[in-house]
């Protein structure tokens, strides 16, 4: 069966993995080797150096491409090391405009290593289209959408923004992290490259570091194993096969973070100690019909703010939890509790943090597969001590 055939579900378990010709394994092997035996010079079986392909990587390429809708997939060592390697995309000059409410890590590669370089880079709330269309000029280059928004999961307009891109010849790239292939893909309402921190919900058991791009085209992906190949962040064979055996639950795990998500946020909103709920599920929040629209189901990821908004009540808060273990990252089984404001989003100056409500007593979860019920005790228990 052709992988654009497949069901969401059955490409996770089958699309791009074979069983293994050599010895009928049905897992794909990891190819622990860093190179190839040629024939004679120049004549090998499409791979050379493990630096260039990798069976196991090569894999979980087709796998992820299959998953987005794309041509092809690169993997890298890190989600920053794939970003790292869509900006060389870029020359001196350029311009990004990018969301104001940005993963702290892509903030800082942007800012601190990127603009030194002369790329100038414009953070704006992209939930307005319009002040998107007003803030391109003739140096832009590129449109970095991430939505969900990290950690105000603020929910922006894929399509509009890509087709805007697209008008102006702009490069686009969504940051799909978040929501995951199984609830959003990008490429199918316009984007040309998709940002994947695989060390999320892909693998989704907190057990590796991995980062893909998903791209529209062959040209781009060239492009892309080219740096890849030239500039040398690629991941080792093991933690493609660990990527690729968690992609085979993906849509089992995401479904029911998501349903645990959304009951947790009903709990959260009537607590008498929570001021705000972040939550795209919620029939008040301004993108809860752009995310009905673009999304599958509403995320596993929210964020709430507490009535004393000081520091020490958030502290309560994350210092009282026993289920949800007080750490950074998302996605995994396992449902965590952070601080943006110390923690992930650190590294934004905390005036620029104000600005977009991410105070000092905002709380972030992700969400994992735990019983519902269970999650809510012991965010109750938790809120009481504050
Ligand atoms: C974690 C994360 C990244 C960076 O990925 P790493 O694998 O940690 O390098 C990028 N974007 C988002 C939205 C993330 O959550």
């Amino acid at each position: 069966m052709k992988h654009d055939k497949m069901k969401f579900e059955t490409k996770v378990i089958h699309a791009g993995i074979e069983p293994d010709p050599s010895t009928g394994a049905i897992m794909t092997p990891i190819f622990q080797t860093s190179t190839y035996v040629q024939e004679e010079p120049g004549k090998h079986k499409g791979f050379e150096y493990a630096r260039t392909q990798n069976p196991t990587r090569k894999v979980l390429e087709t796998n992820l491409a299959a998953l987005e809708g794309g041509a092809d997939a690169v993997c890298f060592g890190s989600g920053l090391a794939a970003m790292d390697a869509i900006l060389k995309l870029l020359s001196p000059g350029d311009e990004i405009i990018a969301t104001n409410d940005l993963y702290g890590g892509s903030y800082r590669i942007i800012v601190r290593i990127y603009q030194k370089f002369g790329i100038k880079a414009h953070f704006i709330n992209m939930e307005d289209t319009e002040l998107v269309e007003k803030t391109i000029n003739d140096n832009t280059k590129l449109i970095w959408i991430e939505t969900p928004t990290n950690p105000m999961l603020k929910i922006i307009d894929i399509e509009k923004l890509c087709s805007i891109a697209k008008k102006h010849n702009i490069l686009s790239c969504v940051d799909n992290t978040f929501a995951s292939p199984y609830l959003q893909q990008p490429i199918s309402l316009g984007a040309d490259l998709v940002l994947h921190s695989a060390t999320k919900y892909l693998g989704g058991h907190s057990d590796v570091v991995l980062g893909a791009v998903i791209c529209s085209t062959k040209e781009l992906a060239e492009q892309l194993h080219f740096i890849q190949n030239a500039s040398g962040a690629v991941n080792g064979p093991f933690d493609c096969f660990l990527v690729l055996r968690g992609i085979k639950t993906l849509h089992v795990r995401v479904k029911q973070a998501c349903k645990n998500a959304r009951k947790i946020a009903k709990f959260l909103k009537k607590h008498p100690k929570v001021s705000k709920v972040y939550f795209p599920g919620l029939k008040d929040h301004p993108g809860h019909d752009i995310a009905k629209k673009q999304m599958k189901y509403f995320g596993a990821m929210l964020s709430f703010d507490l009535k004393a908004d000081n520091y020490e009540s958030a502290k309560a808060v994350l210092s009282n939890t026993k289920l949800f273990s007080l750490a950074e990252s998302l996605g995994g089984v396992e449902s965590l509790i952070g601080h943006p404001a110390s923690m992930t989003h650190a590294s934004i100056p905390r005036e620029e943090r104000m600005k977009v409500g991410l105070t000092d007593s905002l709380i972030r979860l992700s969400v994992g597969i735990e019983d519902a019920d269970d999650l809510i005790q012991d965010l109750a228990e938790a809120l009481d001590k504050v």
